[in-house]
């Protein structure tokens, strides 16, 4: 990515990236955008530049923030009206750390209401749209920066994923997608979706500035004792592609996510890029995750009692929406709740107490996390004979608006392929894989151990310069 130094201005870099904000007005990408401080930070680091300062990595880099994370840039909103005028006290830990290295946000990106969703259509300003077809979903949750990537505003934007919304818009934009190991970077300030599988990552046009990104957000935070010692290490790139990996890799194809329920385009565009692992030189075998068909079922009861935990906060009393003319404590609760929370984010809610609540607990919660160790297991397992392994991202390229209204089902079923490495805390990279006929971008995912981070990235960059 192009940084700020003697002879390139961060103002006309960020300039130039506000300017590109604007032109592309009608995607509906930004909630907020942050020019005049932005523009003034820029100044200011031109002029450290001119005294031969000390600036730092992402110098003068213009970035997308996700609406979730906190900062004292604009409204923190999650794209919800509970949180519409909502100014944070702190600064996410990620945030801080791209600042430090001199990057500079541009505005804030839209997202399903407090990350809910795969399509940013549950958000309270607006669906989101596709950069390379206007009437399709941009995903999500994180479309907003997903598509501010993909149309080039940004050469990077900061996304969340608890379940996918990280890798699946940047499937559905392609644009590289990056979701780390549960606990390596720091989750302090951002608004908190499920807190056993949140994590924060990144999303950019190429896997060496992803890496680069990742690399400087990574490490341990005493801010959020989940946090990992730093095993990212040093910079894993250095933003140029094409370099070699280390080391021939095993890699298993997860051949029950190759199939039935994923479309022929989907698996042949997969494929495609399997085809060029093994023309790299990685040796490449099918592999049978058959416990993998109940992550679903798993992911949509765990997470749900986590959400319904994390958004009792919400109260219209504290911080927030707070409903007009209520008369007593409860209706407070009641009509904030009813008022700021979107339909999704409500029926998550319920399912979550439901879920919890004493009658059915053995049932779902505690059945669904013994179900969830037995995935971990089958990781364990197959990651003792391979280093990696690959499957499509999405079952189906980005779907039209409106396409899953009314089908609550059908739109969970699409985080089918994405929501077991975020069960069992794994990292996983969305790289792009190819096109469909009609010119839509279908990505590949990439998923390791815990901790092999690096690895993803550097196979990332390797296959990036292969056609
Ligand atoms: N689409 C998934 C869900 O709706 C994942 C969302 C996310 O990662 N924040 O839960």
């Amino acid at each position: 990515m192009k940084t700020a130094n003697k002879t390139t201005a961060a103002v006309s870099l960020v300039r130039e990236a506000l300017d590109k904000a604007e032109k592309f007005g009608e995607y509906n990408i930004f909630t907020s955008l942050n020019a005049e401080a932005a523009l003034k930070r820029a100044a200011e680091l031109d002029a450290r530049i001119a005294a031969g300062e000390e600036v730092g990595r992402l110098a003068g880099v213009p970035y997308a923030l996700k609406d979730n994370f906190q900062s004292h840039d604009g409204n923190t909103t999650a794209s919800a009206k509970m949180l519409e005028n909502y100014l944070a006290p702190v600064t996410a830990t990620a945030v801080k750390r791209v600042e430090d290295e001199g990057a500079i946000c541009i505005g804030r990106t839209n997202l399903d209401a407090f990350a809910h969703g795969a399509s940013t259509e549950n958000s309270y300003f607006g669906v989101t749209l596709n950069s390379r077809d206007k009437t399709r979903v941009a995903g999500g949750s994180s479309g907003g920066s997903a598509v501010a990537a993909a149309l080039d505003i940004v050469p990077f934007a900061l996304g969340s994923d608890t379940g996918g919304s990280i890798r699946q818009p940047a499937s559905f934009n392609g644009v590289y997608g990056m979701k780390p190991t549960f606990g390596a970077v720091s989750r302090y300030g951002v608004v908190a979706m499920a807190s056993s599988t949140d994590t924060i990552g990144c999303l950019a046009r190429t896997a060496g500035d992803t890496a680069l990104v990742m690399s400087i957000m990574a490490g341990k935070d005493e801010k959020d004792h989940t946090t990992l010692d730093d095993f990212m290490g040093e910079p894993v790139a250095t933003g140029k592609s094409g370099s070699k990996a280390a080391d021939k890799l095993k890699i298993g194809v997860i051949k029950d996510f190759m199939g039935e329920g994923v479309e022929p385009e989907v698996v042949k565009a997969t494929e495609s890029y399997v085809k060029k692992l093994e023309q790299a030189g990685h040796t490449v075998q099918e592999v049978s995750m058959p416990i993998l068909k109940y992550a679903l079922a798993v992911y949509y009861i765990v997470t749900q009692a986590e959400i319904a935990s994390n958004l009792s906060r919400h109260d219209g009393v504290r911080y927030g929406y707070r409903a007009k003319g209520a008369k007593s404590l409860g209706e407070i609760y009641n009509k904030s709740r009813d008022g700021g929370f979107m339909p999704e984010n409500k029926r998550r809610i319920m399912t979550g107490n439901f879920v919890l609540s004493s009658g059915f607990f053995d049932a779902y919660y505690l059945k669904a996390q013994k179900v969830r160790t037995l995935i971990i297991g089958a990781y364990n397992e197959v990651f003792r004979d391979y280093d990696l392994l690959v499957c499509p991202v999405a079952p189906t390229p980005a779907f039209k608006i409106g396409e899953n209204d009314g089908d609550v089902l059908k739109a969970y079923m699409g985080d089918i392929l994405t929501v077991p490495p975020s069960l069992a805390g794994l990292p996983a990279i969305a790289v792009p894989a190819g096109e469909t006929s009609t010119g839509l971008s279908v990505g590949a995912q990439l998923i390791g151990p815990r901790r092999s981070d690096r690895r993803l990235m550097q196979l990332a960059m390797e296959m990036e310069g292969v056609k």
